[in-house]
């Protein structure tokens, strides 16, 4: 008996998956391409497993970026890893052969947890920000103009000392953010978790993603900031102010920035539960909808067949951009 109700649902559930897998349509001929692609004039791209696998272009990439340039479409670049700023990505993108990408048009989330600490939470300019993450957070900070602590200092790079004047709480710090880093020690970890205790928990808590992992280079997962995010907010038992992808706040900021018309613009990512998600919640492309999962980077083809939340579920999906331009011409 109990095997039967437990069975029978999950058979409808079954079903409705499948048929719901359907709803993404794949892109695999030339007139599927040139009809997808004419309905946008904003391209949005995530770069880890969409544009790069760390340190190596995805094949192809370089030149559908300059083939949609050519056709006069407008594109920004949003990316969950804060690990670096905008003017690191503008040289990484130089350095990796694409042409023309301004640091106008690139929002890592180094930049939107800067921007929310002014725009949103009016933490005032000039005060101490505490960091548990890479420099890119500290290069951002400083820009908007805020002083980054702990980050990268090196003084926290040896072992754990219970006596560091750094466990001792500086009341000129005002906030804290938290993203990837790969200096992750515990001496690091505690002072961080001091300052999100302090004044009864009230300093404002940023969490610069909530990706679980990143594509590596040789098929590799390697963790993300959002496992650091998420262990500091169980650790201290509060919530963090999410200020990457699927944020439908950053989404808007970054229509309005760059001008895009929200009906007219394109998600392109290669993670469900951010990419993907703030394309549609985000309701971009108007009716026809405005997301395409590539399979470049983190998630596969399975993936599409076990979506739980509508949400999550892209409206298009190919194999790389590189196959949407051999498809193109
Ligand atoms: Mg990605």
């Amino acid at each position: 008996m109990t095997l039967l109700t437990k069975t029978q649902p999950n058979k409808l559930i079954y079903k409705v998956t499948e048929n719901m897998t359907r709803m993404s349509k794949s892109i695999s001929t030339k007139e599927e391409a040139l009809a997808f692609i004419e309905q946008y004039d904003h391209f949005l791209f995530d770069c880890d497993g969409v544009i790069w696998l760390d340190t190596v272009a995805i094949p192809g990439v370089v030149k559908f970026i300059e083939w949609l340039q050519e056709r006069g479409k407008t594109m920004a670049f949003v990316t969950n890893n804060s690990s670096k700023s905008r003017n690191s990505y503008v040289k990484k993108f130089k350095e990796l052969g694409f042409k023309d990408i301004v640091k106008s048009a690139i929002y890592p989330t180094c930049y939107s947890a800067a921007l929310v600490l002014k725009e949103q939470l009016n933490v005032k300019q000039g005060s101490k920000v505490w960091v548990l993450g890479d420099i890119g957070i500290e290069e951002e900070l400083k820009e908007t103009g805020y002083i980054p602590v702990g980050g990268t200092d090196k003084n926290l790079d040896g072992g754990w000392d219970p006596n560091s004047p750094y466990l001792e709480v500086d009341p000129s710090v005002r906030a804290v953010v938290v993203g990837s880093t790969k200096e992750l020690n515990y001496m690091r970890t505690a002072v961080a978790v001091q300052y999100l205790l302090a004044e009864n928990k009230s300093l404002p808590f940023i969490g610069a993603n909530i990706d679980r992992t990143y594509p590596g280079p040789r098929g590799m997962i390697l963790p993300a900031g959002g496992s650091l995010v998420n262990l500091m907010s169980y650790t201290c038992q509060r919530d963090f102010i999410n200020v990457g992808k699927p944020s439908t706040l950053l989404l808007d900021t970054i229509l309005e920035d760059q001008n895009f018309d929200r009906k007219k613009t394109l998600m392109v990512g290669d993670t469900l539960y951010t990419d993907i998600k703030f394309g549609n919640d985000g309701k971009l492309g108007g009716h026809n909808g405005g997301s395409l999962l590539v399979l470049s980077g983190g998630s596969k083809l399975e993936d599409l067949d076990n979506i739980e939340d509508d949400s999550t579920r892209p409206k298009y999906y190919i194999e790389s951009l590189g196959h949407l331009l051999e498809l193109l011409e």
